[in-house]
């Protein structure tokens, strides 16, 4: 079932970089703070305990996130992650006294930087933010990388391993891949079970790079193994024109996907409206596995074989596979 536990606001689809691999679409419109403080409310007292941010690049838009965080601090609210491709800013003075006001507004999550070889960040420019947000929050644990994989993973690495040498770490690889960046520090607070706040601790997150349904994506040997959405789903995800999407998931511009627009439709509408939406239903009800068979046992042939949840559910999307009798 869906039980979204955290709102994310992508308050723009505007981004300093041009990644190949992204999804994002580049609406003009910018989310008002105002509109996505009132969901927010809704949201908090809807018992949604946590938010987060996301875009584009949400650091183009500093006034909604210090406004925001402010007022999630105000309805006891949790903060998750604040993605961002951390080269945003013009200078050091300009990214501190952003950094500064985020402090001040209340925000303590965790920043969520986006680290592989699709992301062309100017490597000086990355250590120096998250140098900053370690010296402004006061702790080395604050900062996650979000890596996804990329046919060349050479620039991911080099820049992986730049984070590792700046901050006096070592890169940690688990079955060959990046796993975490961490120093003895985070050894004794392994040990002791102490909070150490500069011990440094960077998990490293690594993901697919998903197709596009037109792209197509069906070459797999076996077909993808069902989750229910459990890594990007049960969120409500608040577009920068206000469409709030049931996941953070690459798919969730489709319409099929969408549960209302703030301003206009409540918490609960939304809430009834995904219970009642066949792609939400078919994603985190019955599976998209078993839909699958479900639609091949009807007639449906598939391309091929895919492994990648996100690319199926985006291909069935664009196909308008799912509610037809
Ligand atoms: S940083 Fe993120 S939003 Fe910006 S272009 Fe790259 S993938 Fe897209
Ligand atoms: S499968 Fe669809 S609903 Fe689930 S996380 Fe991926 S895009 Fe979102």
């Amino acid at each position: 079932m869906f039980h979204p536990d955290e709102v994310i606001f992508a308050p723009t689809g505007q981004c300093n970089l041009s990644c190949l691999h992204c999804g994002v679409s580049r609406p003009s419109a910018t989310l008002p703070a105002a509109a996505a403080i009132a969901f927010l409310e809704e949201c908090g007292t809807g018992g949604i305990e946590k938010v987060g941010f996301s875009g584009g690049e949400p650091f183009l838009e500093p006034d909604f996130l210090c406004e925001v965080s402010q007022a999630a601090v105000g309805l006891g609210m949790l903060f998750d992650r604040l993605m961002t491709n951390a080269v945003w800013f013009k200078d050091e003075a300009g990214l501190k006294a952003i950094l500064g006001r985020l402090f001040e507004a209340g925000f303590d999550g965790k920043f969520g930087v986006s680290v592989d070889s699709w992301h062309e960040q100017d490597i000086d420019k990355l250590l120096l933010f998250i140098a900053s947000v370690f010296e402004i929050w006061g702790r080395r644990d604050c900062v996650d990388i979000l890596s996804v994989r990329a046919p060349d993973e050479g620039a991911a690495l080099e820049k992986l391993a730049s984070i590792a040498r700046r901050f006096s770490g070592e890169l940690i690889l688990e079955k060959g891949e990046p796993a975490m960046i961490c120093d003895n520090g985070f050894e004794a607070r392994l040990a002791t079970g102490e909070d150490i706040p500069e011990a440094l601790s960077i998990d490293v997150y690594r993901f697919p790079c998903s197709a596009p349904a037109h792209a197509g994506s069906w070459k797999a040997e076996a077909w993808f193994v069902d989750d229910f959405c459990e890594g990007p789903g049960n969120v409500l995800y608040v577009h920068p024109n206000g469409a709030v999407a049931a996941c953070c998931g690459f798919a969730n511009e489709n319409p099929s996907l969408l549960l209302g627009r703030i301003g206009i439709d409540g918490l609960s509408a939304m809430m009834a409206n995904a219970a009642s939406n066949p792609q939400v239903v078919a994603c985190y009800q019955t599976g998209l596995g078993k839909t699958r068979t479900l639609l091949e046992a009807a007639g449906t042939v598939f391309p091929g074989k895919t492994d990648d949840q996100c690319f199926f559910c985006d291909w069935l999307c664009a196909k308008s596979l799912i509610g037809k009798g």
